[in-house]
């Protein structure tokens, strides 16, 4: 057995080494120069050959017919994508707005005189019916979009056969069961034209719309929703925008069908096949890219032409299976294989070559004397300062501490159950400005939660909190964000399948961006000072790779970048040390103290490791079972009977912990 075995690994070993090889090669074949222009020219290609193929080209008009409905398909799965793919909301419902459209468009044009009115011309009942289907879609994602995985697939297949069933019995405007007839029309190529230019158009709004802000952000809500919101995304938004952009879309290819089929009944406008086929496309093609659902639905349409005619009554057997092929064997379809950054391909070569973490420094190799870059300033200063200059540089003492100003950031009186449990009981805790506030406590006692009231993934039982002179007790999250808060994760956030950079410049004040920024590319001053500060994270030899792949030290500098990215006025930390080998620490430390002396901002950290917070806080708080046990000076909290008691037991050891102990095991209790 156990030889079978061996030889059955190491043949799939070769041959996923084999495999990664030839596609590595075809990869960097295309992304090179001449590969490149192979691909534009194919793809012009097969442009002029379609644009001719009418005329020159003498093809039937069942032909044209073939290729307009596929054309149809190709829009209808970008669309899908859209919400599908892009923002990861995956939508079995999607082609009710094709049936949307095809009956406004065929219940205007087929008004009889008496009634009310007379049938409209094609195009205003077209233009209609796309107007029709974005605003039902506007509406009706407001609630579904709300919902998380197959909730909001199944809420949209619901919504699809309800519709489905309205326009049957809705008989008097609709014509019910027996459908609707639509005068006919007169030239068939000016719809394959047309259609043609409207899916190349569509592609080309998706290719742009990736590349803006706009569409980052929707890839980032569906890498981590709420940490986009925690990162000032207004992730409702651009859901529903993106979700009503696609049904109008939609809406619009189903009334171009509907007035080209001349006839519509519930059965053939409402049809969940076209959803599927959208899917299925989006999936063979590759999930989330742009050309995926053109490549993935031209394929399939091939396919099914090929079985269709060869297996007869089999024919849908094989799309199954076939379906069930690519899901296994390719995760990320036909695009995928060819994206530089494929994850599914990383991993293969790791597991093929047993490297581990991206390429860069090891959590190491930083010397701890090493002269640290300076932040990104406004007037963008890039030299550099000792660490001792830093320290030195800090501007406080506990007593002379901001007294007088009004704190940065303010909870009072702050209260979270769970149910029968009560993890903050009344927490009042404040950081001024320039502050670094160490908070500190057993397991559970509460700093998490605290922090997730202060930044308002919690709503509060009982209490308020201030940001600056803002009350904030009852803000969503991505505004509280967007008014200087930022915080990084005990369990990291990071957007897994895009890289470092694309997380950075992702990061940015989402508040100063305004409604015409999100469809602009991100600009120059976004991209220097992401590079300024992936340099002073140690982050940029890995700039480049995804942020799934580094190492937990690694990401955790990240998530600081991503939230100094924001220009915040307070950060707050949870646990930004754990996990992180020594040496990093050191390294981490040294950058904390200079975010803020250098920028003024405000630190508020979890840290397990006390003598961490001893080091570089001016007040600590004790967290115990939900209360503030104690609040002051490092040295001061830890000499203190109640916290070493909460600490080390009653018969706890005296010695405060700057005698060398660091990290105390005082998570372990
Ligand atoms: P800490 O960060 O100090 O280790 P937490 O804030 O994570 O502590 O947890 C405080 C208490 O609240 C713990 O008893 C924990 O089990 C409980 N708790 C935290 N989050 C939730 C939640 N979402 N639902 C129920 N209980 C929770
Ligand atoms: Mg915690």
């Amino acid at each position: 057995m156990t030889p079978l075995r061996q030889w059955l690994g190491g043949a799939g070993r070769a041959k996923a080494l084999l495999g990664s090889r030839a596609v590595t090669w075809l990869r960097q074949w295309l992304g090179g120069a001449r590969g490149r222009l192979v691909v534009r020219v194919a793809a012009v290609a097969v442009l002029v050959w379609l644009v001719l193929l009418p005329t020159a080209g003498g093809a039937s008009d069942s032909t044209l017919f073939t290729l307009t409905l596929m054309f149809t398909s190709v829009a209808v799965a970008i669309n899908w994508n859209l919400t599908g793919g892009f923002t990861g909301y995956v939508d079995f419902g999607h082609a009710v707005w094709f049936g949307i459209g095809a009956y406004t468009t065929a219940i205007l044009m087929s008004l009889q005189p008496s009634a009310l009115g007379i049938g409209w011309p094609a195009i205003p009942a077209i233009l209609l019916g796309m107007v029709v289907s974005g605003a039902l879609a506007a509406l009706i994602g407001r609630f579904t979009m709300h919902l998380k995985g197959p909730y909001f697939s199944i809420a949209m297949l619901g919504t699809f056969v309800a519709m489905r069933e309205i326009v049957r019995t809705w008989g008097g405007l609709t014509g019910g069961g027996v459908g609707l007839t639509l005068p006919p029309y007169l030239n068939r190529q000016l719809f394959y034209y047309l259609e043609l230019a409207l899916v190349v158009g569509l592609i080309g709004l998706t290719w742009w719309l990736r590349r803006t802000r706009f569409g980052a952000a929707l890839v980032a809500i569906r890498e981590d929703e709420l940490g986009a919101q925690m990162r000032g995304i207004a992730t409702t938004r651009l859901k529903v925008a993106v979700f009503s952009f696609a049904g109008a879309s939609t809406g619009l290819f189903g009334g171009l069908w509907a007035y080209q089929n001349t006839f519509v009944d519930p059965d053939i406008a409402f049809i969940e096949t076209r959803t599927f086929d959208a899917a299925m496309g989006t999936l063979l093609g590759g999930l989330g890219t742009v050309v995926g659902p053109v490549l993935g639905t031209a394929a399939l349409y091939w396919l099914r032409e090929v079985l269709w005619a060869n297996l007869l009554d089999y024919h849908l057997v094989t799309q199954g299976v076939l379906l069930i092929l690519v899901v296994l064997f390719l995760p990320r379809g036909i695009a995928g294989v060819f994206d530089r950054r494929s994850a599914s391909l990383l991993r293969l070569w790791r597991r093929a070559t047993g490297e581990s973490g991206a390429p860069g420094i090891s959590e190491s190799s930083v010397d701890g004397s090493a002269r640290i870059p300076l932040l990104p300033s406004p007037n963008g200063g890039g030299s550099h300062l000792d660490r001792g200059a830093l320290v030195a540089a800090r501007p406080r003492g506990v007593d002379g501490l901001a007294s007088g100003s009004s704190p940065a950031v303010a909870g009072s009186g702050v209260v979270k159950r769970f149910g029968g449990l009560t993890a903050v009981d009344g927490v009042s805790i404040r950081v001024y400005p320039g502050e670094m506030v160490g908070l500190i406590g057993p397991n559970g006692s509460g700093k998490t939660t605290l922090f997730d009231c202060l930044s308002r993934i919690h709503s509060l039982d009982d209490g308020a909190i201030q940001l600056g002179d803002k009350d904030i007790t009852r803000l969503p999250p991505y505004k509280v964000a967007r008014l200087g808060m930022a915080r990084t994760f005990q369990v990291i956030r990071v957007y897994r399948e895009l890289t470092v950079r694309e997380n950075m410049e992702l990061s940015i004040q989402w508040g100063s961006v305004g409604a015409l920024g999100h469809f602009r590319r991100t600009d120059e001053a976004t991209r220097s000072k992401a590079q300024q500060l992936m340099d002073f994270l140690m982050l940029a030899p890995m700039s480049d790779a995804l942020a799934g792949t580094l190492s937990g030290g690694q990401r955790r500098l990240l998530e600081i970048g991503m939230a100094l990215m924001s220009d915040p006025v307070v950060v707050l930390l949870d646990e930004a040390t754990s996990g992180v080998n020594p040496t990093l620490v050191e390294d981490i430390k040294d950058r904390l103290v200079a975010i803020n002396s250098q920028q003024g901002v405000s630190l508020l950290m979890v840290e397990h490791n006390v003598q961490f917070v001893a080091d570089i806080c001016e007040r600590v708080v004790v967290l115990d079972s939900g209360r503030k046990l104690a609040e002051g000076t490092p040295r001061q909290v830890m000499e203190e009977p109640a916290v070493v008691e909460a600490y080390f037991g009653a018969q706890g050891r005296k010695d405060p912990p700057e005698g060398g102990g660091s990290t105390t095991g005082l998570e372990s209790q």
